[in-house]
């Protein structure tokens, strides 16, 4: 890790705060899936119950 953002919330607080960016910004690549809600997130640590996502050729949304 080089540099981490200031912004290290989680995405489900960041979701009931209403940071729609700054969720987007934290899930623009996402590598884990919270086990808990379900949300996608690029680091582990924005997430409750963090799972890694299976890597795939394309980025599928939410189906
Ligand atoms: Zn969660």
């Amino acid at each position: 890790m080089n540099s981490v953002p200031e912004n290290r919330r989680k995405m489900c607080e960041l979701q009931a705060a209403g940071l729609m960016e700054e969720m987007d910004q934290l899930s623009n690549n996402p590598a884990f899936v919270c086990g808990k809600c379900r949300r996608k997130a690029n680091l582990a640590e924005a997430l409750h119950n963090p799972l890694p996502l299976k890597k795939s050729a394309g980025d599928n949304f939410w189906g």
